[in-house]
């Protein structure tokens, strides 16, 4: 596809096809995997010019024509990532062989030895151990922020720590994983305004795992940088490891510097399974997120549940009510309910299941249900785990795109065995 016809579709349109010209490979119609390691010159004089251009180079067809090694670029991952660059509104993307080599490439990028992060809380359990313990061993430091801190009370905690004046990133994830809190995007980028000196202004980056690309876009509402485990909604199929970054241009060439020198781009299959994911995640999110509206009202009228855990449950009185309205326009696919009991009673349901998965992860085609207290926040302090709502009771569910009355049935009849 041309410039000219980019610039004329939407997104919508774009992610279908845009990212591969069928007349540059026998007219397949599908981008073919490149599994190939390396890219040959035609000549010396070549090779000498793709190198200068690769440093350069602005659009995906001047990085499309200077091929020269796989980690460097090659045609799958531009192909994903111009795809990716569409649906989030930004100037550029960089595919990650997995969500945490994303988070922690881009955090590596702009933060270095003596400075400082601010984060929300709780965050992804890998991105969590990333910042406080691996972090530090490079002389970068932490603070944190409760879900419903005000900004005053952020900007008094940062003034208050020595590296306040070296204060580089603003990391937030919103829904959180695994407790659907939120954290207020434009807040957080007002934050990055009023924390700025003129020597320093510290990036904003989000996790938009939970409802990225289709249902929350960070950068509209002021986020320099929007981070995925592309293994979820993205890649959507339970069948491959993924993560992104998207943004502004200037940033995002320091992340795939940083990433070329490390590694970790995604691999040309990877990028191929990404780039078919795209063109049906508007879809698949869209069905998701109404079965899941279909199975939470369900439940809570249900006698064996104590509690349901649906954004689009939130009423005008909660404290998340008004960052749900403003910066997301769907409540996902994400819900987690408590059984009436505990550990024993959600086991029952959780063995009970026919339809439904047992196993952790989520975003996927399936429905998956999970029990966080046990498994993915295990290593938590109970403390903590309680604080956050995580109970021997509670059961974690992505939804997926199966018949929702077949889904009703499934969850009922499993509850129903509990005794
Ligand atoms: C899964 C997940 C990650 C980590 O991604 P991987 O692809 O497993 O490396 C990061 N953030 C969130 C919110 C996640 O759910």
């Amino acid at each position: 596809m041309n410039k000219k016809n980019q610039d004329k579709f939407s997104a919508e349109s774009l992610v279908v096809g845009a990212g591969h010209d069928p007349s540059s490979v026998l007219n397949s119609i599908k981008n073919p995997i490149f599994q190939t390691s390396t890219f040959m010159f035609n000549t010396a004089e070549e090779g000498k010019e793709f190198f200068k251009k690769y440093a350069g180079a602005e659009t995906l067809e001047e990085r499309n024509q200077s091929l020269i090694y796989t980690r460097l670029n090659h045609p799958n991952l531009t192909a994903a990532e111009f795809r990716l660059s569409q649906l989030d509104g930004a100037e550029d993307s960089a595919f990650f062989e997995s969500g945490m080599a994303a988070i922690s490439t881009t955090i590596m990028t702009f933060c270095k030895a003596g400075d400082l992060i601010l984060m929300s809380s709780p965050l992804y359990g890998g991105t969590d151990s990333f910042i406080k313990h691996t972090l530090n061993q490079f002389d970068i430091e932490w603070l944190e922020f409760e879900h419903r801190a005000t900004k005053e009370d952020i900007k008094a905690m940062v003034a208050s720590h020595p590296r306040a004046d070296r204060l580089k990133m603003i990391y937030i994830e919103t829904p959180a994983n695994p407790t659907l809190s939120l954290t207020d995007i434009g807040m957080a980028s007002s934050l990055v305004q009023e924390l700025s000196t003129s020597g320093n202004r510290p990036i904003l980056a989000v996790d938009n795992t939970y409802l990225g690309p289709v249902f929350q876009k960070p950068i509209a509402h002021g986020a320099d940088l929007n981070l995925y485990s592309a293994t979820k909604y993205i890649g959507g199929h339970s069948d491959v490891i993924a993560g992104a970054c998207s943004g502004k241009e200037e940033l995002i060439r320091q992340v795939k510097g940083l990433r070329t020198i490390l590694g970790c781009m995604a691999s040309p299959f990877t990028s191929w399974l990404i780039t078919r994911s795209l063109e049906t995640v508007t879809l698949r999110m869209e069905k998701q997120a109404a079965n899941t509206e279909r199975l939470a009202d369900f439940l809570k009228s249900h006698n064996k549940v104590k509690r349901v855990y649906y954004l689009g449950h939130l009423t005008e009185d909660h404290t998340d009510f008004r960052i749900y309205q403003n910066q997301q326009n769907s409540a996902g696919a994400m819900m987690a309910f408590e059984v009436n009991g505990g550990e024993k009673e959600a086991f029952s349901f959780l063995n009970g299941l026919e339809l439904a998965k047992l196993a952790v992860s989520l975003g996927s085609t399936e429905t998956l249900a999970s029990h966080p207290y046990t498994m993915s926040s295990s290593n938590m302090d109970e403390q903590d785990r309680l604080k956050n709502n995580i109970t021997p009771g509670l059961i974690r569910i992505s939804v997926g795109i199966e018949d929702p009355n077949d889904l009703i049935s499934d969850f009922d009849q499993a509850l129903n065995q509990i005794q």
